[in-house]
């Protein structure tokens, strides 16, 4: 057996995507086993006898925020994005996830919970990236595709699949299809932000800014180690199929907060003096900013579901949705749309998720819809954000939430079907959500995994 016990450590592939553990670090105190046990819910649910040793991990990176002597960490991919950006030809777009804007002043330096989001875009001007987007504007088409998906379900609930789950969490996709592949059907077809904005940037705007799509090199910073596994996904050449080159990849190269801030730090620059520098384009409405809150993807989609299914701006109180929001393990609420009770519900970690799919028939005779999120706050508490006192992450998360839900509402535009730049998206190239360039491009299918828990 290459892999020790799953009581003492979590065991990670050398070929991990996403997690690497340093083993001349490893104390086997056992924190990641506990942590991925407990609250992901994946170590101690296979058998390391039984599937022919092979590490079962959804990427979430949880283990590498409680390993105390930082054993594990990300797989590191500022190298990949250096040669890209000094490769002749290549032009490197950039764009960062919705809560990197409050994880990137903490790590630092600024105090907990400071919006930093002008200084995040300069720091990667200065770091010599000359295009700088916002992947907010990325979960807007997100949430354009997913509230029609959701309305089209709900409009045929004798033959659709309910309740509908989110997909935007990579961890939560591959939980499902290791776990309860039989529930496939009940996750959204709508692809994450990042998996939306890739092909989107390479087979539409590079065409657009007058670039050739084969020489772009898609980089995000995320808070997420999940990503770095989401982006290596077969099906994620959606736009090289269009353009008649599957050997182009939606997305290229996913960096986290803390490489990022490992990063400015070697190059010496000084974040907190950075003059606020807008970013160039392609931005997000305070609903797209929501997604990196547990509950933020449910109330994202709800503003939009009621524009979608009423003809109408959503009332005062979707704009402020306070039963999904907070820390509670599964948040509910009842919103009437077009005359209808929609039923919800927003989960953080996985271990909240397998109890809802355990007794899937009373979650199905609750609930329309489902958000979960892998990680403990959502995005905002993601493995790949800066590392935290574990006796205080909990405020920690509360602190950096509590700027993203201010953000939402500073902003002029809180719903992504105002968005003025998803309207011209979709005048221009995709026509309407679910359309056939929409689900060409925007949407996916999932693979049952369940027989990488039994090999033998
Ligand atoms: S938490 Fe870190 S040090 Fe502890 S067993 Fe896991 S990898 Fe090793
Ligand atoms: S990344 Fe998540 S699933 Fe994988 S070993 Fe770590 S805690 Fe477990
Ligand atoms: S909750 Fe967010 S950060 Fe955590 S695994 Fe899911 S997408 Fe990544």
């Amino acid at each position: 057996m290459k892999h020790l016990s799953t009581a003492i450590r979590v065991p990670i592939e050398p070929d991990d995507p996403a997690i690497v553990r340093d083993e001349e670090l490893c104390i086997q105190c056992g924190q990641c086993a506990r942590i991925c046990g407990e609250r992901q819910s994946v170590a101690g649910h296979f058998s390391l006898e039984k599937n022919g040793d092979v590490g079962i991990c959804i990427h979430c990176g949880q283990c590498i925020n409680y390993c105390p002597v930082n054993s594990l960490h990300e797989r590191r991919d500022v190298p990949k994005v250096k040669a890209a950006m000094n490769t002749p030809g290549k032009t490197v777009f950039v764009q960062t996830s919705p809560s990197t804007r409050v994880g990137i002043g903490e790590a630092c330096g600024l105090p907990v919970g400071s919006f930093s989001e002008g200084k995040l875009v300069a720091a990667l001007k200065k770091l010599g990236f000359k295009y700088v987007f916002d992947t907010t504007f990325a979960a807007d088409l997100t949430i354009m595709e997913e509230a029609a998906e959701l309305a089209a379900r709900l409009a045929d609930p004798k033959n659709a699949v309910l309740p509908m789950f989110t997909s935007c969490c990579p961890a939560w996709v591959k939980f499902v299809e290791l776990f309860y592949p039989q529930r496939l059907g009940n996750l959204s077809t709508s692809r994450s932000p990042l998996l939306m904005s890739g092909p989107t940037l390479k087979a539409f705007y590079a065409g657009k800014f007058g670039i050739a799509p084969a020489s772009v090199f898609n980089v995000a910073v995320t808070p997420c180690t999940a990503k770095k596994f989401e982006i290596t996904r077969s099906e994620f050449n959606a736009a090289g199929r269009k353009i008649g080159d599957p050997s182009i990849r939606d997305f290229d190269a996913i960096i986290t907060v803390r490489e990022l801030a490992s990063w400015l730090k070697e190059d010496g620059i000084d974040f907190a003096s950075l003059p606020d520098t807008p970013y160039d384009r392609l931005l997000g409405s305070g609903a797209g900013v929501l997604f990196a809150n547990t509950g933020g993807v449910m109330e994202a989609a709800l503003r939009t579901a009621h524009f979608l299914l009423t003809g109408k701006e959503a009332p005062t109180e979707f704009l402020n949705l306070k039963p999904v929001r907070g820390m509670d393990d599964i948040r509910e609420a009842v919103v009437e749309i077009a005359g209808r009770a929609i039923r919800v519900c927003a989960a953080h970690t996985t271990a909240n998720a397998r109890m809802l799919l355990a007794d899937f028939e009373s979650t199905a005779e609750k609930y329309d819809f489902i958000e979960i999120m892998s990680c403990k706050g959502g995005c905002i508490g993601g493995g790949g954000q800066p590392k935290c006192d574990n006796m205080k992450r909990d405020k920690i998360i509360a602190a950096r939430m509590a700027a993203i839900y201010e953000r939402d509402a500073a902003l002029p535009v809180r719903c992504s079907h105002n968005n003025p730049e998803i309207q011209e998206l979709y005048r221009e190239f995709y026509g309407r959500p679910l359309s056939e360039t929409a689900e060409e491009l925007l949407h996916t299918a999932y693979t049952s995994r369940a027989d990488t828990l039994n090999r033998k």
